[in-house]
């Protein structure tokens, strides 16, 4: 018995160890047959492809369209019967910080984890919300629970059985499966973008099943979203949402920051991006000294296409961002993707920057974009007073829960999930003013 108890007490330590040290994506892994990884990322067929459409929208400026792509997002929650907040069957609250982490990392969201100042950071103008209508039409929190009666999944030979419990158009949404999935390894995978002409249909992901049935992206359940300590299990390292971050980067079409490659010698090791410095291999924890394969330049490990953990993550760069909007804009299984329409809950641009006197409160949405659903609210920045907290209700008086983030001259708030309506908000400030003015949800 105790031999037993030690034996358990030994492999659960192995695999915490294991667990921490190294960030596992299945990505490449699924696709690595021959054929699919011909026209996968990385592979000649597709990487030909995406550089003739970079040359052909150089010639039309395509390339320098940046409005905000919008992605319309179903959540499917693949439980085995716990109540909600337990396991696998996360909260709303959990799949909307998810969304809310997404947002802040592709938008380089000012005063949230997704901000940086690498000089070639972006703002990937791309963003994300929750489906309000499902394929039918129907009214829809983009959020699906299906109790699978299964105590988890494993990893590749469980991927189709996961699509079949639940699956929406992936040619309209990107579909989100959130699942525990057997052993302590893998963490998440993606569905590679397919290219353009139709005999790439004859090369679908597993060879029996079309690709567009499997498309998007799977995530341990454990780091979905921001993840509390008591339920991040073996992946505290992993706990702030960048999982779906790095997959979703991988469904538009990113490579690995080193290219998947072994070493700096190795010429398949790139992911097509120049300005992420060339990797021999991916990087593990958060080592600031990490060096790239450029003599005297660092390593790119804050990029969230690296193996880093959750808290060093902050950066897509311009290259990045280029190619994921060549995917959008291009790929056979993304461009039909309603980038534009209304099938999110979005805000429509409303605000209008007043001008502020010292002193005084000024109410701004964050870009100038329909699809943007966030709000600041700050103090003109000369003035030495603070916010010192905002509080915001419904009609009725009950409060509403929308803070993003918060420091002492801005307030972010999201409203992406409150109905349309009036919502009177009350800011007070450190000189004891107190402010009462409405945001408008419409
Ligand atoms: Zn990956």
């Amino acid at each position: 018995m105790i031999f037993l108890f030690s034996a358990i007490l030994y492999f659960s330590q192995i695999q915490l160890a294991f667990s921490q040290e190294f960030r596992h994506c299945g990505t490449p892994y699924l696709h690595q047959d021959t054929t699919s990884k011909l026209f996968s990322p990385g592979g000649r067929i597709f990487e030909k492809w995406l550089a003739r459409i970079e040359r052909n929208e150089v010639a039309r400026i395509n390339e320098n369209d940046d409005s905000i792509y919008t992605i319309p997002v179903v959540v499917h929650v693949l439980h085995k019967g716990e109540p909600i907040g337990a396991g696998a069957n996360i909260t709303d609250a959990r799949v909307m910080s998810q969304i809310n982490i997404l947002n802040q990392d592709y938008g380089k969201f000012p005063g949230t984890p997704g901000n940086n100042n690498n000089p070639v950071g972006v703002d990937t103008r791309i963003r994300f919300c929750l489906a309000s209508n499902d394929p039918q039409g129907n009214p829809s929190t983009g959020i699906v629970r299906v109790n699978t009666f299964r105590e988890d999944f494993q990893f590749g030979t469980d991927n189709i059985a996961i699509k079949n419990f639940s699956h929406w158009d992936s040619s309209r949404y990107l579909n989100i499966w959130v699942v525990d999935l057997a052993g302590n390894q893998y963490i998440g995978y993606a569905q590679y973008p397919s290219i353009e002409p139709s005999w790439s249909d004859l090369y679908p992901f597993t060879g029996s099943i079309p690709d567009i049935n499997l498309d998007g992206i799977v995530i341990r359940h454990n780091v979905f979203g921001n993840v509390p300590p008591s339920q991040s299990g073996v992946f505290p390292a992993y706990n702030k949402g960048r999982t779906a971050t790095h997959e979703i980067g991988h469904y538009f079409g990113l490579l690995h920051t080193w290219g998947d490659g072994f070493g700096c010698d190795d010429p398949n090791g790139t992911d097509y991006c120049d300005d992420t410095p060339k990797q021999g291999t991916n990087t593990s924890g958060c080592p600031s000294s990490s060096m790239s394969c450029i003599s005297g330049t660092k390593a790119m490990i804050e990029n969230y296409l690296d193996y880093t953990n959750d808290a060093c993550m902050n950066t897509f760069s311009a290259d990045q961002k280029k190619r994921m909007r060549i995917v959008i804009r291009n790929s056979k299984s993304r461009k039909s993707i309603p980038i534009k329409d209304t099938s999110c809950v979005v805000v429509p641009d409303t605000s209008k920057p007043i001008p502020a006197k010292k002193g005084e409160l000024v109410f701004r949405q964050i870009a100038p974009s329909a699809s943007n659903s966030s709000f600041i609210i700050e103090l003109e920045p000369r003035d030495t007073i603070f916010i010192n907290s905002v509080e915001v209700y419904d009609m009725v008086g009950r409060p509403v829960n929308v803070l993003l983030s918060k420091d002492e001259k801005k307030v972010y708030l999201n409203y992406t999930y409150i109905p349309i309506g009036v919502y009177p908000c009350i800011i007070r400030a450190s000189d004891g003013k107190i402010w009462r003015r409405k945001i408008i949800r419409r």
